[in-house]
């Protein structure tokens, strides 16, 4: 297998079985969880591609016969039945209820185990007899010629795909052993967790294949933007206009905060595009109990554009004033 051999694993002689193991330690390994290299991503999603054509007869026939074409050929594109992201919901909360973790009920499609055959696949009442295409062995023996010389493959057999056993198929899964469900399910998102950030809830993604174990489910975290206060990683990020007069004498604003309304007080004399620091007032960390960042204000000194004649006079005053002062001065 073409995806396998990328990934570095030989496909030869590797049955339906090993090849699941193998699938899971790579999976694992480059498990975007676990695995923070930038390509880990791309890996895991070709992982899941492999996995995909080697749990499904149908694909595995066409992948074996005709390579990645023949799947396209059949209409099924690489990127749309294989995306490992399938049971993936997103999940939209504003910052506020994210910043410090939200318990919250989300809505999955999922494969279930069938209730007729208690996700054995077979039909009640009937028994499974010895595949008549292996005779039982589960594996068929291929040849194929290439420049290099005649490769004889041992394939794993697609009629009874490797179990060396034919049954007659359930009529609710169709001798899936599954079926799909929809399911709502709780989950607990922790306090600061960003966008992108992904949960995993162990044996809630999809039953396995004929009574197998369940999967995990991925939730990817998608935090909706405040419109007011921006995120940037662990700190948040809040403009605050305040007028010329404030900015010469100081006050104290009311600011939002994720925590809610908060004081802050405007020295006098702050500068225009000074950035006012609220400590512990940003994110908590992920993972770091009772750490916090910061909120970061930056403040907007407003000059007006008009004035009213009362004002101008005062201002004219004010000029006059400062003209003495610097006359004094170069005395
Ligand atoms: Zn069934
Ligand atoms: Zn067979």
């Amino acid at each position: 297998m073409e995806f396998l051999q990328r990934l570095g694993l030989s496909m030869k002689v590797i049955c339906f079985d090993r090849a699941i193991l193998a699938y899971r330690k790579l999976a694992r390994s480059f498990h975007p969880d676990v695995n923070k290299k930038p390509d880990a991503e791309q890996k895991f999603k070709e992982i899941s591609n492999a996995y995909e054509v080697l749990s499904d007869d149908e694909k595995r026939s066409l992948y074996d016969k005709y390579g990645e074409a023949g799947l396209k050929g059949a209409g099924m594109d690489m990127g749309d039945f294989s995306n490992p992201f399938d049971l993936f919901e997103s999940l939209f909360e504003g910052m506020g209820g994210m910043v410090f973790g939200v318990e919250k009920e989300i809505e999955i499609t999922r494969l279930e185990s069938c209730g007729t055959c208690d996700g054995s696949g077979a039909k009640p009442g009937t028994k499974p007899s010895k595949c008549s295409t292996c005779g039982g062995q589960g594996q068929v023996v291929s040849s194929a010629r290439t420049p290099l010389g005649v490769f004889q493959q041992v394939m794993t057999c697609s009629s009874c795909g490797g179990t060396g056993e034919t049954f007659s198929p359930c009529n609710t899964c169709s001798g899936d052993g599954r079926v799909r469900r929809t399911k709502r399910i709780s989950l607990k998102v922790p306090a600061g967790v960003d966008s992108g950030s992904r949960l995993r809830v162990r044996s809630e993604g999809n039953a396995g294949r004929r009574g197998g174990s369940p999967g995990d489910l991925f939730v990817i975290i998608e935090v909706m933007p405040d419109p007011v206060l921006k995120r940037d990683d662990t700190n948040i990020l809040y403009t605050c206009k305040v007028s010329y007069i404030d900015a010469i004498l100081g006050t104290t604003i009311k600011v939002p905060t994720v925590d809610g309304m908060v004081d802050l007080k405007i020295p006098a004399g702050t500068q225009p595009s000074t950035t006012l620091v609220m400590a512990k007032k940003g994110v908590p960390v992920l993972s770091k109990r009772n750490m916090r960042g910061d909120q970061l204000v930056r403040v907007q000194v407003e000059i007006p554009k008009r004035l009213s004649s009362e004002e101008k006079k005062l201002i004219e005053e004010l000029a006059d004033l400062s003209k003495g002062k610097t006359a004094t001065s170069r005395r």
